[in-house]
């Protein structure tokens, strides 16, 4: 990079984009920041503005930080062709209309929010191929299988790691019984919350496979879990050769961060200390057990079934973990609630965006009537 990229940050003051951040502090002769933007923590992103100094903010609620324009909409960071780039870490379905947005301007996009894929996958990938756009994925176990292929065509089958979470050898007895607090406290990765219960109920390995079949176009019999607890070995692919390439590392999401938001370049940036084989001296690996997380199960389903599948699965989900965080339902219940309302589906195949959009709306609805009744009985 002769010249400085320009990012924007959708999300600067979560999980994601605060590590971005550091990224970029440390790559400062790099990175020329355009716009920050947030939610409703309206105080960390005034310190990041003045800290960062970029040209544009956004919140979710007012701000306003002296020098600096405050924009209307997430869409407007979108359309703002200065941009090289955009990391899109917000959480949720928000992230879905500034990508297209992006996409549409022809801005290459650092693909944190993996429900943009989850839920408008199909739409997502044929815009960025019309638009000659690169969505380079920021989710460690995608932005290793990126960094694995060399020639696409000669891949078997992606291999997707998953740390199994803080239930990983519970009982489902002890899963039942979980509080929040259990639920949050994840062995390898500090995340947003909506993401580390779904880390919990295995749901994200659900939403990954998902995610990895948009990006890699793979069909999903050739997509297979295998739970690693070490999280070291962030996933594989399988050559038609029967060779087998992992992307390893120790477990920090600045490295796939960095690697999102220089590529192809490299950079020593942030990284900590040197690679050990020695010091982390073994390696496990166990098939998944689909009986105690029934989430990944459903997510093929629906990843097979294509349509809006997967947007209901999200949103039916989404809306579930939301209410377990709230302390209205238990976890086990996520998963209940969400292949209940899944089950009851009609899929439209082929949907237009703005069918996503109704769907998404429509299914979030009928999962929070659909919890209402279940407190009220
Ligand atoms: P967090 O909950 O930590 O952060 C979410 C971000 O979205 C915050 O900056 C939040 O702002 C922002 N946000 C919320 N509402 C709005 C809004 N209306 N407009 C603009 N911004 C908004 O989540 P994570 O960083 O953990 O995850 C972000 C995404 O990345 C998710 O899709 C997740 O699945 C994915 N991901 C995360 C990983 C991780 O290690 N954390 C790993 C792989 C993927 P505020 O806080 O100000 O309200
Ligand atoms: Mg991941």
């Amino acid at each position: 990079m002769d010249e400085k990229r320009k990012i924007s940050i959708i999300g600067s003051t979560g999980s994601i984009g605060t590590q971005a951040l550091e990224v970029i502090e440390k790559l400062q002769d790099k990175f020329e920041i355009i716009s920050l933007a947030g939610g409703s923590n309206v105080d960390l992103l005034k310190q990041q503005a003045e800290k960062f100094k970029p040209k544009y903010i956004y919140a979710a609620k007012p701000i306003s930080v002296e020098g600096i324009k405050t924009l209307s909409s997430l869409d407007e960071i979108a359309e703002n062709k200065e941009n090289d780039i955009i990391l899109v870490a917000c959480s949720g379905k928000i992230g879905l209309k500034p990508t297209l947005k992006a996409i549409e301007n022809g801005i290459d996009i650092a693909l944190a929010n993996k429900e943009t894929l989850v839920m408008a996958g199909d739409i997502v990938m044929k815009k960025a191929k019309e638009n000659g756009v690169n969505i380079i994925p920021v989710d460690s176990e995608h932005c290793a299988i990126h960094q694995c292929i060399k020639d696409i065509s000669q891949v078997n089958k992606l291999i997707i790691t998953a740390s199994g979470g803080p239930f990983l050898h519970k009982t489902v007895e002890d899963m039942k019984n979980a509080t929040v607090e259990q639920t949050l406290k994840h062995p390898r990765w500090n995340m947003g919350k909506k993401i580390t219960v779904d880390s919990a109920t295995l749901m994200n390995k659900g939403l990954e496979i998902i995610e990895a079949h948009h990006l890699f176009g793979f069909d999903y019999d050739d997509i297979e879990v295998v739970v690693h607890p070490q999280s070291i070995v962030h996933s594989a692919i399988e050559y038609v050769d029967g060779s087998v390439i992992a992307q390893l590392g120790l477990p920090s999401m600045h490295i796939p961060i960095q690697y999102a938001i220089t590529y192809p370049e490299r950079y020593e940036g942030i990284k900590s200390r040197s690679f050990s084989f020695a010091e982390i001296a073994r390696l496990d690996f166990e098939k998944p057990d689909f009986e105690k997380f029934p989430t990944v199960k459903l997510a093929y389903k629906a990843g097979k079934m294509g349509g809006t599948a997967t947007a209901c699965l999200n949103a039916a989900n989404e809306e579930a973990v939301f209410a377990f965080l709230d302390g209205k339902i238990k976890l086990y219940q996520i998963y209940q609630i969400t292949k209940t309302i899944f089950d009851n589906y009609k899929i439209i195949q082929n949907p237009t965006i703005e069918e996503i959009f109704e769907e998404d709306k429509n299914i979030r609805e009928q999962t929070k009537k659909y919890i209402e009744n279940l407190l009220n009985n």
